[in-house]
């Protein structure tokens, strides 16, 4: 018998997967190990939220994020324009359905880095989606990246810690687990696991 009459199509196990979700707490890499990957790989497709988030020095609309104000994040929701939304360490952030959707029609990879609230959405409402969480070494290693950042008020960073221990414990709820201790190492398993190399 032929090998492509057997029953369903398998899928090949070098399929490339459409979608790639990374995740983790606020402070883990996660900017920096995307930003790595896409010094080498500029053709890996990141998505760009928009956010109710101030801008940090440096940061430009439509770059990092668009920068919108909470009436314009309103009418996203109202009009069915995020895929996926959250609320998070207080502000909202949400991904823009139609270019997520326009990429995959052309067959290209997805990368979206959004926080847990938002990777469950996405694994509800797209099972194929891979869901990548990126850990810290250690707990007292995240603190001391978030605060090093510099970029967050102590009220902040706190509410962020606090919201990183809820996402810590939803680790088993991921695919997938790449330990951040060193940026080229860990963009080099992400490019793996999105078979882009
Ligand atoms: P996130 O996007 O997850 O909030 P960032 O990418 O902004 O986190 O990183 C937080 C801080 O940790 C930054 O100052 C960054 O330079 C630093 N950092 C990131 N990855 C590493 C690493 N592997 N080792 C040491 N410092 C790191
Ligand atoms: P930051 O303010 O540090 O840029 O982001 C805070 C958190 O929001 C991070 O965990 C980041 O991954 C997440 N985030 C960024 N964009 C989105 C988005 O579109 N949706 C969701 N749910 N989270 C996002």
């Amino acid at each position: 018998m032929a090998a492509h009459s057997r029953g369903a199509t398998p899928v090949p196990p070098d399929a490339r997967p459409r979608l790639t979700v990374l995740s983790g707490p606020s402070g883990v890499g996660k900017s920096t190990v995307v930003a790595h990957m896409r010094k080498a790989h500029p053709e890996v497709w990141l998505s760009v939220s928009a956010t109710t988030r101030k801008p940090r020095p440096g940061e430009r609309h439509g770059v990092q994020y668009f920068f919108v104000d909470d009436g314009e994040f309103d009418k996203l929701i109202a009009n069915g324009e995020l895929l996926e939304w959250a609320e998070f360490a207080g502000n909202r952030y949400g991904t823009p359905r139609e270019a997520v959707q326009d990429r995959l029609a052309a067959g290209e990879s997805v990368l979206l880095e959004i926080d847990l609230q938002g990777a469950r959405q996405v694994r509800d409402s797209m099972p194929e989606a891979q869901l990548v969480f990126l850990a810290p070494p250690s707990w007292e290693e995240l603190v001391r990246r978030l605060t090093g950042r510099g970029t967050e008020l102590p009220e902040v960073i706190a509410r962020r810690l606090e919201a990183a221990k809820t996402e810590l414990a939803a680790e088993p709820e991921f695919d997938t687990t790449l330990v951040n201790t060193s940026v080229e190492d860990v963009a080099q398993e992400l490019l793996t696991l999105m078979r882009v190399v």
